[in-house]
């Protein structure tokens, strides 16, 4: 089978790469290394199998090409990370809804399936729990920047269910939640290795808000098999899927344990939202 991961070299799409790789299939990453990088794909960037196309899902003609030469693309590219989104509303908006549409316009009318990674932040303030792919979503106001990522992220969604619905696209969509594992960076303000880097320092472990907050996190392997296997599935064509794990932990339970496993001396302290992110922040 021939691949086209977009975002390739970031840290879930270079996974995925990898272990697409392993099973044996041809491999097209496309990534504009905004937040990516080409020491994630340090394994396999000499495989014969594996190319590495230097450039933006924002560029439809390349996304064409490149969906052309392709069975299946994955669609992981994406402006990520609550700091970068608070500090690039309007170019992660962009890139997070036409990136995705000239994907979808790509495989118009061609026989390709697309699989497009949504995330568990479209279930907002949601209190209902577990969330279940049929829920309502409940969103924060428009004001507020941290809900763009989710506003585009839930438009995504949309464009694929119209897609499939007008133009015949073969849609999966995945809404990852909380992930984490080898490579992933604490550059865009993700808690663990932020976390983990903070504790091996012996540095002041910040946990922001109340640190009642909690989410579920997910071993990055675990989401690259769930990936795997979804896309072999035929009834899952035209879906939407909860990919995550089930097991909560607060915010400050995550410190503590991170304190306790790196055996750190690092004090754990509360940083107010307004402290820890400069352009406004309601947390979930
Ligand atoms: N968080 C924290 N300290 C940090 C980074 C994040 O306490 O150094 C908190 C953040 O406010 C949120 C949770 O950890 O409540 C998860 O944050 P992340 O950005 O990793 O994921 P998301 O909020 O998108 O689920």
């Amino acid at each position: 089978m021939r691949l086209l991961i977009t975002g390739a070299a970031g840290f879930i799409g270079s996974h995925l790469a990898e272990r697409f790789l392993a099973d044996g299939h041809h491999v097209v990453g496309l990534d504009n290394l905004s937040t990516g990088s080409m020491d994630n794909l340090a394994s396999i960037k000499d495989s014969d199998s594996f190319e590495c196309v230097i450039g933006s899902v924002r560029d439809q003609s390349l996304v064409t090409e490149l969906v052309d030469q392709c069975d299946v693309a994955i669609h992981m590219a994406a402006a990520v990370g609550v700091k970068y989104i608070l500090e690039r509303p309007s170019y992660s908006i962009h890139t997070n809804v036409n990136g995705t549409e000239n994907l979808l316009h790509a495989a118009s009318g061609r026989d390709k399936l697309v699989l497009i990674a949504s995330t568990s932040e479209v279930y907002g303030k949601s209190t209902k729990t577990p969330f279940n792919e049929a829920d309502d979503l409940v969103l924060g106001s428009t004001a507020n920047m941290r809900w763009s990522y989710a506003c585009a992220k839930a438009l995504d969604e949309c464009l694929a269910l119209a897609y499939a619905q007008e133009s015949k696209v073969s849609t999966i969509i995945t809404r990852l939640f909380n992930t984490t594992g080898p490579r992933q960076t604490g550059r865009y303000g993700m808690v663990v290795p932020n976390f983990i880097e903070q504790a091996m320092s012996n540095e002041p472990i910040t946990v922001y808000g109340s640190g009642d907050q909690s989410r579920c996190f997910s071993h990055v392997a675990d989401i690259v098999e769930a990936i795997v296997k979804i896309i072999n599935v035929p009834k899952a064509v035209g879906q939407v899927f909860n990919i995550g794990n089930d097991q909560e932990i607060t915010i400050e339970g995550l410190a503590q344990m991170i304190k306790d496993m790196t055996d750190s001396k690092s004090e754990i302290i509360k940083v107010p939202y307004e402290q820890a992110y400069t352009h406004g922040f309601e947390d979930m």
